[in-house]
């Protein structure tokens, strides 16, 4: 959906803080071209990409003249959103441009500028084009109707328009919206509140660990020690650490049931039945696959359990307790690529994806769409972006020489190979895809380098390490993140029914679906009591509503489609390649269904609990040696 975009140009603005930190980074002028990208095939110069950003001004002063008159006739219609979406091309492009070059050095006060001159031509864009979405939701859907019959052309603008079509019963009368729209100024207080506390103002307890080392437990250090090796050290971190949240539960409930309470006043006003509804309503979810995962995960605990007991056996501890999850299954082994060593370990990897595929991969790396090397200055982490819809997608990342650098390559061409298919095979009104699908590609190209590696480890702790990175990332973002979506749904179901929260009975109601997931009554691993306040500390829960029940979707089916891919071959590869080619033509679950996986059933579960007890008989394998 366009907006999406929209949001993530604005994101882009604002991240660009953020720099490299590797030490000794050498200067940009020193890195080899083909280890940089090019940002050329975008625009020649800055001179062309300031001539693209006149041209969007001209047209947004012409823009206004259809204010009111977008349901005259299908010619008028068509012509807006012609003129619309060929604005958006172009500022998305120049965004892609901008925003690239300011991230190669962010110290370079000009192509800083760049992107001011951008925000504020972005400003006066969304001023202008203010009017269109709600005029277009005003006309009447049989008009709609006529003026795609009339002009079949129109076809390529259907999900945008539908997109927006279907919100009308959810759309309130001008005064009302008017209304709603003044509480905004209200709406992210509970959430500024939150941050402030935690961030902030409260009071972080001390501890001294058994070296010596005396911490200061706040959020960022809690994540450093509580993989601790030695048990006594990460017992104290949980149980301080979520001790100083527990003694403020009661505010920081208060401010949690607070912010569930404006996200139901929100919904309800707009006439859904559940804050579920409204918030998965954006990508036209159904409510069931969002209680599917919660059933299916539920059923799959088992699987979890065993985790937990190999895990318990790993450690040699009698007891597992919740503060020994964070403590490495094996012992890291350090592995080391090259940008080029990289480059052909990917290629290997990604065989099972056909040759079609694979020729995209080495286009990317031959005619560099990727910037590799931590220079100094340029922006830490890395993303894809595939805003520039007729060039092609660009990465920035950082590269190390280590298997992390290997797998964000991994992750972010699966980004780009997706954006790249997408824009070549679908009309730019119809290639940006719904984030309920963003993370499928990437996540295959992890799992099928993981299925790479651990083929090809030199030994078995270095097959141990691999599998077991893996089963922590599936212990961490399917079970974990659906725990919080259970939580998530739970409050937001009391609040609905009007019953009363308070910060104890948020306390209640975390730690019964802590202790269920985690097999505490039946032994697999003690839940001690101060983890009950573990919910305070999760700033998710203020921040987003209804978000991270997506990272253990994405997952899910990412694993299921490569175990198909893995095992059926080739027509699993064709099925994926309609998700690839298939951007945002459909909604999400119908677009993962046309590609042989269905959400609403238990089949991308049960593959995905397959592979979880396959990597488990592989490590009992190499242990029983
Ligand atoms: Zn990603």
């Amino acid at each position: 959906m366009p907006k999406q975009k929209l949001v993530f140009f604005y994101t882009l603005v604002v991240l660009t803080i953020v720099t490299s930190v590797f030490p000794q980074s050498p200067k940009r002028s020193d890195v080899p071209d083909k280890h940089k990208w090019n940002l050329s095939d975008i625009y020649p110069s800055i001179n062309d990409w300031k001539a693209d950003l006149n041209n969007i001004e001209n047209s947004i002063n012409d823009f206004t003249a259809y204010k009111g008159k977008l349901g005259n006739d299908s010619q008028t219609f068509i012509d807006a959103l012609n003129s619309y979406f060929g604005m958006l091309k172009i500022f998305y492009k120049s965004n892609t441009y901008a925003g690239n070059l300011s991230n190669e050095d962010v110290n370079i006060s000009e192509n800083q500028a760049l992107l001011q001159q951008l925000s504020s031509v972005g400003t006066k864009f969304g001023e202008t084009v203010s009017f269109f979405e709600p005029e277009i939701l005003l006309i009447p859907k049989e008009t709609i109707e006529k003026f795609f019959k009339e002009k079949p052309e129109l076809n390529v603008y259907s999900v945008y328009v539908d997109n927006i079509q279907r919100l009308r019963p959810h759309t309130l009368s001008e005064s009302e919206e008017k209304m709603l729209a003044s509480f905004g100024l209200i709406a992210g207080n509970q959430n500024t509140v939150y941050s402030l506390f935690a961030d902030g103002e409260k009071p972080n307890p001390k501890i001294t660990l058994s070296n010596g080392e005396e911490v200061e437990l706040d959020a960022s250090t809690y994540t450093r020690v509580r993989t601790a090796e030695n048990k006594d050290d990460r017992k104290k971190v949980f149980e301080t650490f979520f001790n100083s949240y527990g003694d403020f539960k009661n505010t920081l409930g208060a401010n949690l049931v607070g912010k569930v309470k404006k996200d139901w006043v929100f919904a309800k006003n707009r006439k859904y039945e559940s804050t579920l509804q409204s918030s998965l309503n954006g990508d036209n979810l159904p409510v069931s696959v969002y209680t599917t995962l919660i059933d299916q995960v539920n059923k799959n605990l088992p699987t979890l359990h065993r985790f937990l007991d190999l895990k318990k056996r790993l450690l040699g501890v009698d007891t597992l307790h919740y503060y020994d999850l964070y403590t490495a299954l094996v012992k890291k082994v350090d592995l080391h690529f090259t940008v080029e060593q990289g480059q052909q370990a990917i290629l290997d990897a990604l065989t099972p994806l056909k040759s079609e595929y694979l020729s995209t991969v080495k286009k990317s790396f031959n005619n560099r769409w990727i910037d590799f090397i931590p220079t100094e200055g340029k922006r830490s982490g890395a993303y894809s972006t595939g805003g520039a819809y007729d060039v092609h997608p660009y990465i920035l990342m950082n590269w190390n020489d280590d298997y992390e650098s290997l797998s964000t390559l991994a992750h972010e061409l699966g980004h780009t190979m997706h954006s790249f298919y997408s824009n070549a095979n679908q009309p730019f009104a119809k290639a940006d895809y719904a984030t309920f699908v963003a993370e499928i590609a990437s996540t295959i190209n992890e799992t099928l380098l993981n299925n790479y590696m651990v083929k090809n480890a030199k030994n078995d702790d270095e097959k141990l390490f691999l599998l077991g990175s893996y089963l922590d990332l599936l212990r961490t973002t399917i079970f974990r993140q659906t725990s919080f979506a259970e939580f998530e749904l739970q409050i937001h179901k009391r609040v609905e029914e009007g019953q009363p929260l308070t910060g104890d009975d948020l306390c209640n109601i975390y730690y019964d679906i802590v202790k269920k997931y985690y097999g505490h009554d039946a032994g697999h691993c003690v839940v001690d009591p101060y983890i009950q306040y573990e919910w305070s500390y999760i700033p998710h829960f203020m921040g987003y509503t209804y978000y991270v029940f997506q990272y253990s979707t994405s997952l899910i089916y990412a694993t299921a489609f490569a175990e198909k891919i893995v095992t059926e071959g080739n027509p699993a590869v064709d099925n994926f390649y309609k998700i690839l080619n298939g951007g945002g033509s459909k909604y999400a679950v119908e677009l993962i269904k046309d590609a042989g996986i269905d959400p609403l059933s238990p089949e991308p579960f049960e593959l995905t609990m397959k592979k979880m007890n396959k990597v488990m008989d592989q490590i009992e394998e190499i242990l029983s040696k």
